[in-house]
């Protein structure tokens, strides 16, 4: 998708203000709804841990937390289903994610500091692209989005990959 500098390329979404509960469980079913129509299903526990597992293809998500927050961290994990399928956005667009890690065939640590960097790196990469691409995702259903909480959000979960990134990569390689 290509936003042009100075132009509104949705003037009907309000990107900067607070949505409502009710906005939040409509885009919510919206969302459920085409993560169904790729292959996917959605499945609210309580107190889980929000996640996608490729393998079952399923996303789940905790619904102990509030319906903005649960519709938000499910455009992410739309978004990691998208970057996982090479899928393109439902207006034709390409998703533009490669796997830009080759050799990364399997999700491990490892004792080599060159492939934990790489796992890693890969892994804070596809998390920021997961978030970016949320947004995206809400721009081209056309479903609200409080762009500010979304991306306070995005901080603080981001941050925590960046920590344990911090923590386990190598400098000395
Ligand atoms: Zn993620």
């Amino acid at each position: 998708m290509v936003f042009e500098a100075g132009t509104d390329p949705c003037p009907t979404i309000n990107w900067n203000e607070d949505i409502t509960d009710e906005q939040a469980e409509d885009s919510l079913g919206k969302l459920v709804g085409y993560v169904a129509g790729c292959g996917y299903s959605v499945e609210f526990s309580h107190r889980c841990h929000a996640r996608i597992s490729h393998a079952t293809r399923t996303i789940h998500i905790d619904s102990s937390k509030g319906l903005k927050k649960m519709y938000y961290v499910l455009l992410h994990e739309s978004a990691h289903m998208i970057i996982n399928l090479k899928n393109t956005l439902p207006n034709g667009d390409v998703t533009p994610y490669v796997f830009l890690y080759p050799g990364l065939s399997n999700r491990k640590m490892s004792a080599q500091p060159l492939d934990t960097n790489r796992y890693m790196v890969s892994l804070v990469h596809e998390e920021l692209d997961a978030w970016r691409k949320g947004a995206d995702l809400a721009h081209v259903l056309q479903l609200p989005l409080d762009m500010y909480r979304y991306t306070q959000l995005a901080y603080k979960a981001v941050g925590t990959y960046i920590k344990a990134a911090s923590e386990y990569c190598s400098e000395e390689i």
